[in-house]
């Protein structure tokens, strides 16, 4: 595209799905350290590729202080990661980036010891992708599990999305809802209807016809701020506590 004075518009950039890991993408496990402890949410391939197909971005953003905690090390991040990359390639779904925080304040990883600018509910994570992935964070949403996903995301400027109920005052989410699929595809939905007409193609470059208001949620207030990579289910041997 060309200006009329003859100059190259920039590029324009696209918009991102921000995915918290454990307990949104992945089933809620207690502290994943092996690739065998990840499985993906049900029904999630689909809206995934579709989201991809209609110009989004696909990025994961997850707090793993496990690393932090010397639970596990990086080499086993990354067999985590090549395996979740191979899950989602079943559906045809190619991540385009994942980030991980491998900090704790608390960390006894002398290394990864320490408060940083990337743990959720800090934005570190989502401005790096924008800026290594030339996204734009006005057309981008952050789904996850918790309150700091919700947080993360705001400060970050995205839309955002509340799977199951942990809310907090600070980080009322744009949409809740009880599955990841579902959440998926209301993103979709909202996404390829902007201005009550389809557009599939390019739909992630849409934007301005979203009233925050009108899908605005309250928190309900008995719940309070948990960490984002706090264990949202059982330990792997219980059973799954997970949200209706
Ligand atoms: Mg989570
Ligand atoms: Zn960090």
């Amino acid at each position: 595209m060309m200006r009329p004075d003859g100059t190259a518009l920039p590029p324009r950039r696209r918009g991102a799905i921000f995915l918290d890991r454990d307990g949104t993408l992945t089933e809620p496990r207690h502290y994943p350290t092996r690739p065998t402890d990840l499985i993906l949410q049900p029904d999630i391939g689909p809206p995934l590729q579709a989201l991809q197909q209609a110009g989004f971005a696909l990025v994961v953003a997850t707090n793993q202080s496990g690393i932090a905690r010397g639970l596990f090390d990086e080499p086993a991040l990354e067999a985590m990661n090549s395996h979740l990359r191979h899950l989602l390639a079943q559906f045809g779904v190619v991540l385009d980036g994942i980030y991980a925080c491998p900090h704790h304040p608390d960390g006894i990883v002398v290394q990864y010891q320490g408060n940083c600018d990337c743990r959720k509910p800090t934005p570190g994570m989502l401005t790096a992708a924008a800026l290594d992935l030339a996204l734009d964070l006005d057309k981008s949403w952050m789904i996850g599990d918790s309150p700091c996903d919700i947080e993360a995301g705001l400060r970050a400027g995205t839309r955002t999305a509340l799977l199951g109920r942990h809310t907090s005052d600070n980080a009322t989410p744009n949409v809740v809802g009880s599955s990841t699929a579902g959440i998926l595809r209301d993103i979709l939905a909202l996404a390829t209807t902007s201005c009550g007409r389809p557009n599939r193609q390019g739909a992630a470059g849409t934007s301005g016809s979203w009233n925050r208001s009108r899908n605005s949620w309250r928190p309900e207030p008995e719940d309070s701020l948990r960490d984002s990579d706090e264990p949202t289910g059982a330990p792997i041997s219980g059973k799954k506590e997970w949200l209706p």
